[in-house]
């Protein structure tokens, strides 16, 4: 059967070599994925509504029979139409076919057919224009419609599909195992097959939408909990100490519980003699740094490096500012490495790491550069992780001697989905902010009331607060968005005369960033206007307004990022979210802005409104893509296959057992294709 499942497409009757071109296009190599290569959706025939009742506009399906022959009408432009009524016993309604000479011999006058299309009415009738049409009595009563090419029909997939059907044995090898199907209701793989294709009615649909859902997160997670299990080798890295609390007692404030937490939780991990591989989530200004800095300096005092990377070069700096600075009288070595170091010094740095004098290196993905070689590097972490995906975490871990991996981000998801997310990785969550904290009250205002926010920002100003102001565009442009360049002249011309203004954006020179960060940290810049490019990670507790023009440029875990900017420090903070954007989506994302500081479910939200693929970018995070399952709308299945998964594993890690075997077989063909190379 096995055999059957791998066979080329070609051996279907009525698939040739052409045809088996444009199902290779669509994916569809075999015959076996063929059987995988789901309906996109549905026509339903089983609940024909009347004429009469028929909703305008969308498609449906309608019971009649014809009343007259079909009618041939040439029009201008070597145009046909053919036209006919029909009735379903209570109103009539007209049917238009163009260029088809063939509904003439296929509709026939008394018989009854089923049409499915859109229903359109002008005052005096409702038409339907080219409906599809079926023989009453012999057809399905649901049809499915398959994702199409250029060439290759859903008619004649749906052929290919029914003739892959006639091949099958009728047992089929199921890789669900019989005990686990009976526990969870789950309907056998035939069953699911059959009617995921052609559903005798709704409920087997469901039954087998269910099952096959269930099945792909299954294989999908054991999958990643295998290549956990895998990364937790034995390493050569093990700490013997913990300094951790050694390291608190530098801090300028007491860590919070969540802050010992995720320590404790780090340490146990390099304690243990096993590699570690853990994502520290938590929300912006939870304190995510410092705890960062403790796992680096307990495994410099037990004589190894550590390294720090970061997404751009103005956090690397911060973090190294942070870092030297706490760091200052422990002796503690700390360099920094970003692309814009003068060749000097950089070699300079080059050669602190590969002696091992060097034992902090705080920078951005120049950290891991191919010239890059440290002496005996223990510990990477990386911030704001969410920009990095499953390969380049492999990469960085390939550094040295498969050095402990923490990775850190600000992107709060629920569990269930970073269970999936970062599958390979374990978690500890942040759910605490330090003590004091207050929420940022966040109000959507229109351009014209921007003068007002100006009064508000001054009265700030003159408290010696410091304020952000964000605009999307560096310089003015064709479209009318705010532009940084002409947005920091007009406030210092006319809107905010006589306070000190800066202005940072992505073209500026890395030494000239550097120094508006410098100065602006320092508080010698009152307004900063800026691009996006302070979205992450800057912590500049002064600063106590977020301004942001054309808020609607934005999703909404950006803007909360960028909301996080402020309120770091023990001043009330306001966030003012400019708009003139007039749909509704806009309104809701703003809305839900100035309802919640939840960084949790301002993530559930946005996952919501983009879908998972969106928010985290396919291609980034580098999972299988999913033909049947949604992560986001099937969680609760999502759930008992996570359940599962453990139970499996905890039995057989190696999925050896025989009753085992159809799924490592579907482990294995779901993730040949991400293997990183
Ligand atoms: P994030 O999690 O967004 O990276 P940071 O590490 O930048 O947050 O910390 C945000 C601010 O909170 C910083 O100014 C930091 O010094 C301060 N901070 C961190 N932990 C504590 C704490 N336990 N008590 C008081 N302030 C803290
Ligand atoms: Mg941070």
């Amino acid at each position: 059967m096995s055999s059957l499942f791998h066979q080329n497409i070609r051996n279907l009757k009525g698939v040739g070599d052409r045809r088996a071109k444009l199902f290779d296009k669509l994916g569809v190599p075999t015959i076996g994925a063929l059987l995988r290569f789901y309906p996109r959706a549905y026509e339903d025939l089983s609940h024909p509504c009347s004429i009469q009742e028929a909703p305008l506009g969308t498609p449906c399906a309608i019971r009649a029979v014809v009343l007259r022959p079909v009618r041939e009408t040439r029009i201008r432009g070597g145009m046909t139409l053919y036209k006919t009524v029909v009735s379903d016993g209570a109103r009539d309604m007209e049917l238009t076919f163009f260029n088809n000479p063939y509904v003439g011999n296929l509709l026939k006058e008394g018989e009854a057919y089923l049409f499915y299309g859109k229903v359109t009415a002008n005052f005096l009738k409702r038409q339907m224009t080219s409906p599809e049409f079926f023989p009453a009595e012999s057809c399905l009563p649901i049809r499915p419609i398959y994702p199409q090419t250029q060439g290759l029909s859903s008619k004649l997939i749906e052929n290919a599909v029914k003739s892959a059907f006639t091949l099958l044995p009728d047992v089929l090898n199921d890789p669900i195992p019989n005990e686990i199907r009976m526990r969870y209701s789950l309907s056998h793989l035939r069953f699911a097959l059959e009617n995921i294709h052609f559903p005798k009615d709704m409920e087997s649909l469901e039954l087998a939408r269910r099952r096959l859902i269930f099945e792909e997160l299954l294989v999908l997670q054991l999958g990643l909990f295998r290549m956990k299990g895998r990364s937790r080798e034995a390493s050569r890295l093990k700490l013997t100490n913990d300094y951790s609390q050694e390291f608190f007692g530098l801090l300028p404030f007491v860590p919070t519980g969540a802050q010992r937490r995720a320590v404790q939780e780090a340490m146990a991990d390099m304690l243990s003699g096993k590699t570690m591989n853990r994502l520290v989530q938590g929300d912006v200004g939870s304190g995510k740094t410092a705890v960062a800095a403790a796992l680096c300096y307990s495994v410099i005092k037990n004589g190894m490096q550590a390294a720090l990377m970061a997404p751009t070069e103005i956090l690397a700096h911060q973090h190294y500012d942070t870092l030297t600075g706490l760091l200052k009288h422990t002796g503690t070595r700390v360099a920094l490495l970003t692309g814009s170091l003068s060749a000097a010094k950089k070699k300079e740095v080059l050669t602190g790491l590969a002696s091992g004098e060097i034992q902090l290196a705080v920078g951005t993905h120049a950290l891991f550069s191919g010239d890059v070689v440290f002496s005996n590097l223990g510990l990477v972490i990386t911030d704001e992780q969410h920009r990095f995906g499953v390969a380049q975490r492999a990469a960085l871990s390939a550094k040295g001697d498969h050095p402990h991996l923490l990775v850190m981000s600000a992107t709060p998801i629920p569990r269930t989905l970073a269970l999936v997310i970062y599958g390979d990785l374990d978690i500890s969550v942040l759910d605490e902010l330090p003590p004091g904290r207050q929420p940022i009250a966040t109000y959507a205002i229109t351009s014209d009331k921007r003068r007002r926010a100006f009064r508000f920002l001054r009265n700030h100003i003159e408290e010696g607060r410091q304020c952000y102001i964000i605009c999307p565009m560096i310089e003015e442009g064709q479209n009318d968005l705010a532009s940084v360049t002409q947005y920091a002249e007009r406030l210092k011309n006319e809107w905010l005369p006589g306070c000190r203004i800066g202005i940072l954006h992505g073209r500026m020179k890395p030494k000239e960033k550097e120094s508006v960060m410098a100065d602006f940290a320092a508080g010698k810049l009152s307004v900063l206007v800026s691009t996006t490019v302070v979205e992450v990670g800057v912590d500049v507790p002064n600063a106590v307004v977020m301004m942001i023009e054309n808020a609607e440029r934005y999703g909404l875990s950006q803007l909360h990022q960028l909301r996080g900017r402020v309120g770091r420090g023990a001043y009330r903070s306001t966030c003012i979210l400019v708009s003139d954007a007039q749909n509704e989506e806009t309104a809701a994302r703003l809305k839900i802005m100035c309802e919640t500081n939840d960084g949790f479910k301002i993530a559930d939200e946005d996952l919501r409104l983009r879908g998972p693929g969106d928010f985290f970018g396919h291609r980034q995070h580098g999972l299988p893509e999913l033909k049947i399952a949604d992560m986001l709308n099937n969680t609760s299945v999502l759930k008992e296959a996570q359940a599962v998964a453990t139970e499996l594993l905890h039995q057989d890690p190696e999925l050896a057992l025989p009753e085992h075997h159809g799924l490592r077989a579907e482990v294995n063909q779901l993730f040949q294709a991400m293997v990183v190379s």
